[in-house]
């Protein structure tokens, strides 16, 4: 995996749907970016392009999805796209966006990797650089935490119980590869309750939500018709979160993530923790432009999110 060269999509590719918090109808291109560039969201206001890095340092406090925002803009449920770019080991894109929110699509991230399947992945002439984790970082507890350790490649354990027939205990282990984000984690769909469901409707929240687009688990089974995916469904859209957040640390980890009834807030925390703790990690690759950038986010303040409920289900 060493050695690899960073990579971009082939070609400029759109999908429309609607946001699923917001309910605003959304379209979002992706289109291929330089070597260096990163993952940036662009956004059309008025006559000029704003532009936002996706990365921790543009972290915006949003209850049950993730959001980055700079320059006056914001996005939120930035996860499955990212987590599509991100599984698919895409370092430079662009994401245009003409509304607050990433569409929800199908509530997985399927049809973003359909899209960069479809434009193709397009390796640059620059090598990779890597974040390799030295020492343990732990955030959380006993009961609800998130953890990386040290591993010579990247991994995620992530275990969820919800007291639910559907769903009780599952663990899954992710070993990073294409092949495996593509096959067994990118079609897992989002997953709700019903009364978590209607509790958000009043909050003015999951405006977009439905049955095309969300997992809804009555008291006794769910909502949609058919069956779920995958048995373990909901621990692998986890997975396909975690993904997604990771991204906002803007470089590719080698590292062994466990995640415990984890969510987007400690996943962002463990990303944010990362960069606190630079004796905890070493850079391999070559280092000179990532290095910069490391160095520039390492020197800024800890965001303070506000607490949310970690193991909410979005
Ligand atoms: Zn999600």
């Amino acid at each position: 995996m060493l050695g690899q060269r960073q990579q971009t999509i082939g070609q400029s590719i759109s999908a429309s749907g609607v946001g699923l918090h917001s309910g605003s109808p959304s379209k979002v291109s992706l289109s291929p970016a330089p070597v260096d560039n990163g993952i940036v969201f662009r956004r059309k206001v008025n006559s000029h392009v704003e532009t936002c890095q996706a990365s921790i340092r543009n972290l915006r406090p949003m209850e049950l999805c993730t959001a980055v925002g700079s320059n006056g803009f914001q996005i939120q449920t930035t996860e499955h796209v990212l987590s599509a770019l991100w599984g698919f080991g895409i370092d430079n894109a662009f994401i245009d966006i003409d509304s607050e929110e990433v569409p929800a699509m199908d509530g997985s991230a399927a049809p973003f990797a359909k899209l960069i399947q479809l434009a193709g992945i397009l390796p640059q002439e620059r090598p990779r650089t890597y974040l390799k984790i030295l020492e343990p970082i732990h955030i959380g507890d006993d009961n609800r935490g998130i953890s990386i350790l040290p591993s010579p490649f990247p991994r995620i354990t992530y275990t969820i119980d919800y007291d639910h027939q559907l769903i009780q205990q599952q663990t899954y282990e992710h070993e990073w590869s294409t092949v495996e984000f593509e096959a067994n984690i990118a079609h897992a769909r989002t997953f709700a309750f019903s009364h978590e469901v209607e509790a958000l409707w009043d909050r003015g929240l999951g405006k977009g939500g439905s049955l095309d687009n969300t997992i809804v688990f009555t008291e006794t089974g769910m909502m949609n018709e058919g069956t779920l995916r995958f048995p373990d469904e909901c621990v692998r859209h986890k997975v396909l979160d975690l993904i997604g957040d990771l991204a906002l640390l803007s470089i590719h980890v080698i590292g062994h993530i466990i995640g415990k009834r984890s969510g987007h807030h400690l996943h962002t925390q463990l990303v944010q923790a990362i960069l606190d703790n630079p004796e905890a990690w070493t850079l391999v690759g070559p280092p000179e432009k990532h290095a910069t950038d490391l160095a520039d986010l390492v020197k800024q303040d800890s965001i303070h999110a506000m607490p949310l409920p970690a193991n909410s289900a979005f």
